[in-house]
């Protein structure tokens, strides 16, 4: 048996960030005890759009001062950003099988929904999948999903980038390196 708290798409943009800690937890273990089924993560609330559902996370940065994670908080939010206010979201396809989207925004009140611009990203990915098109995982371009090069984990990548002409393994041979020495363990 299987259980999920759905929140429509559009909800996203009133729920308050607290709503998604602690009283989805217990949500979400409310649902372990009337499905009998053992999870305890956020990938069981699925986002519902007009067309399908999404796995949706959310996630507060754990990332602790002096860390290489705030190192990157730093460069993205400035030298004093509080690492706890930072939080990162991940939208998958409904079994989680491939990222659609993982991004994070900075919130000075958990008492306040997702930034308008986060919601717009949300918004604009998955409607971007349900035409048939993906961001690419590195270089975030626009690609059909039939284009889609290659994969690592749940990343997709275009062929720039999965070939090391384009992206962070620029030079490198690409994410298609990285993909090969990877042992999966
Ligand atoms: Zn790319």
């Amino acid at each position: 048996m299987k259980g999920a708290i759905i929140v429509g798409l559009s909800e996203l943009s009133t729920l308050r960030i607290f709503e998604f800690e602690t009283p989805m937890k217990e949500k979400l273990t409310a649902l372990k005890v009337i499905t009998g089924n053992r999870f305890d993560n956020q990938q069981h609330v699925l986002i519902e759009s007009s067309r399908g559902h999404y796995a949706f996370g959310l996630y507060r940065n754990q990332g602790l001062y002096g860390s290489e994670k705030y190192k990157s908080l730093q460069e993205k939010f400035g030298k004093s950003v509080e690492p706890g206010k930072v939080y990162e979201v991940t939208i998958w396809d409904a079994v989680g099988w491939i990222t659609l989207l993982t991004i994070e925004f900075k919130i000075e009140d958990h008492n306040k929904p997702i930034p308008g611009e986060t919601v717009a990203k949300i918004k604009d990915t998955i409607g971007l999948y349900e035409q048939g098109k993906v961001h690419c995982s590195d270089c975030d371009r626009v690609i059909d999903r039939v284009d889609i090069a290659g994969r690592y984990f749940a990343g997709m990548f275009c062929a720039e980038c999965w070939n090391g002409t384009a992206g962070q393994h620029k030079g490198k041979g690409g994410w298609r390196e990285i993909e090969k020495n990877e042992t999966y363990d």
